[in-house]
């Protein structure tokens, strides 16, 4: 399950030890793995030893000698210039040497004591410039480890050493693209591309010509020759509400983005995975609330594009199933903006798979129909006489209003009041939920399930849906239940 709550309960930060000290209290095993990992992130560290002895057995000379066995008390020690305060395996010096950090505002972590601590450790990647830190807020480190080993296998073996190359190259091409977007547009070229291939295969040499070799680098990066930034707007489907049912594509259009139009059924989740700093721009309208208009969010986009930026139209479900990509790509053409379409989880296969649905059977069910019935105006026009063979499923998105001129128009046409039908409201989501019956009740099905979104499902196939196994399962039960009363 991915859950709601999504708050940090420590903000992750780097901290720089090349600006002053930092303090060790401890002994043993404990205190010797610290100092492996503060020396091998440069630090000068102050040590006091617990035990009275410093043992530094098994660390590395060269590193043992940025380590100042300090004396005295580190109680009443000047902690004037001092980084940050470490205790490992301190006891209860440890205890009263937290008390005395926090009081004049050093940060200090006690290991393994979260109430001691105003840090706490994450587990590492370390690729020399790239590191990532992985934490859990303390409630798992067995978690964390997981999720760093994960990390591991993903991340190329010399990601750091892409880091260096560039930071190599970073001065001298800021003087070259003074526009902070096309500067990073620069390098996502470079990374992207195959000057970053041949950094992360070994061949440093070859990757430096390759940028030396760069004439323009405006031109590089995609400037037009007016110098102007080409902008693009990319309309990407962002599925039902599962944020892990975005497409690898999705995903980093929205790490990409200088600006994101989103709907309102977009979820918060989603939101989460927008590149932090992009700008995010409500646009969608709501039952009963009005949108800004169609209109509007298609010169939204278009000025956005204009002016250089990368902007994502994010839409619930799948672009182009009655999400109005149609419509918004046609105004881009007009308008001579470059676009591109990212498909998306439409909410009727999100729903289906769910609640195992299978929307085709052998035999049972050989066609599918998507059809919208916003109003009951709409579900009044449509001919239903070309929707009575029982070998089609038919999935109603926008249906819960007109749900009663669904069912009546159907069983006009004389499709069977015992069609199986299933409502499946917020698919995907946490709060999911599906009522099944027959084609009879389909209004009452709709009151069930507690608001929407949801769509409809009619035809056989329903009769194989979870729900519908479950429901049967229960009768079975209660008859059994009843005959033994
Ligand atoms: N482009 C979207 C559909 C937009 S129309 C897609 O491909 O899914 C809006 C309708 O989609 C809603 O009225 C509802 O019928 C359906 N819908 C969208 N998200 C849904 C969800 N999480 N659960 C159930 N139905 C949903």
């Amino acid at each position: 399950m991915w859950g709601s709550e999504y708050r940090m309960r420590y903000l992750p930060i780097f901290l720089d030890l090349q600006t002053g000290p930092v303090l060790l209290l401890g002994a043993g095993e404990l205190v010797r793995a610290k100092l492996r990992l503060l020396t091998a992130a440069g630090a000068r560290i102050r040590w006091y030893a617990t035990s009275g002895d410093h043992d530094t057995s098994g660390l590395d000379p060269a590193d043992a000698e940025r380590i100042q066995f300090a004396q005295g008390d580190p109680l009443t020690a000047d902690l004037t210039g001092v980084v940050a305060v470490f205790c490992a395996g301190a006891g209860d010096i440890g205890v009263a040497m937290s008390v005395r950090a926090k009081s004049v505002g050093l940060p200090v972590n006690v290991m393994d004591d979260l109430e001691h601590s105003t840090f706490i450790f994450p587990a590492i990647v370390d690729r020399g410039e790239v590191v990532v830190a992985v934490g859990t807020g303390g409630a798992s480190p067995v978690v964390a480890r997981r999720v760093r080993e994960r990390i591991e296998a993903m991340l190329p073996a010399r990601i750091g050493d892409l880091a260096t190359f560039i930071a190599r190259f970073r001065k001298s091409i800021h003087g070259r693209i003074p526009e902070m977007a096309l500067r990073r547009r620069f390098w996502e070229r470079v990374v992207d591309g195959p000057i970053g291939a041949l950094v992360l295969g070994g061949r440093q040499d070859e990757a430096e010509a390759a940028l030396n070799d760069i004439a323009d680098p405006s031109a590089f990066a995609g400037a037009q020759a007016s110098g102007e930034i080409q902008g693009h707007v990319t309309l990407v489907g962002a599925g039902p509400g599962d944020p892990d049912l975005l497409t690898i594509k999705a995903l980093r259009a929205l790490q990409d983005a200088d600006v994101v139009f989103y709907d309102e059924l977009v979820s918060s989740e989603i939101l989460d995975r927008i590149r932090r700093d992009a700008a995010r721009v409500p646009v969608g309208r709501r039952v009963g609330k009005p949108g800004i208009g169609q209109h509007a969010i298609n010169r939204l986009m278009i000025e956005a594009a204009k002016s250089g930026q990368r902007a994502v139209r994010l839409k619930g479900g799948d672009p182009f199933v009655f999400g109005r990509g149609g419509e918004e790509i046609a105004a881009l053409r007009k308008a001579n903006v470059a676009y591109s379409v990212v498909p998306g989880i439409t909410a009727g296969l999100g729903g289906a798979a769910q609640f195992e649905v299978p929307l085709t059977y052998r035999h049972e069910a050989l066609r599918i129909t998507f059809l919208t019935a916003h109003r009951a105006k709409d579900a009044e026009a449509i001919d239903w006489s070309a929707l009575t063979d029982t070998r089609m499923t038919v999935v109603v998105y926008m249906g819960m209003t007109a749900a009663p001129t669904v069912r009546s128009g159907l069983l006009a046409a004389g499709r069977s009041p015992q069609t199986p039908v299933g409502v499946f409201a917020r698919v995907t989501r946490p709060d999911a939920r599906a009522a099944v019956g027959t084609l009879e009740n389909l209004p009452d099905l709709v009151e069930k399930i507690d608001g929407g979104p949801a769509i409809l499902i009619i035809g056989d196939v329903v009769a194989h849906s979870a729900p519908w196994r479950h429901q049967n399962l229960n009768r079975i039960i209660s008859k059994i239940l009843e005959a033994a009363a």
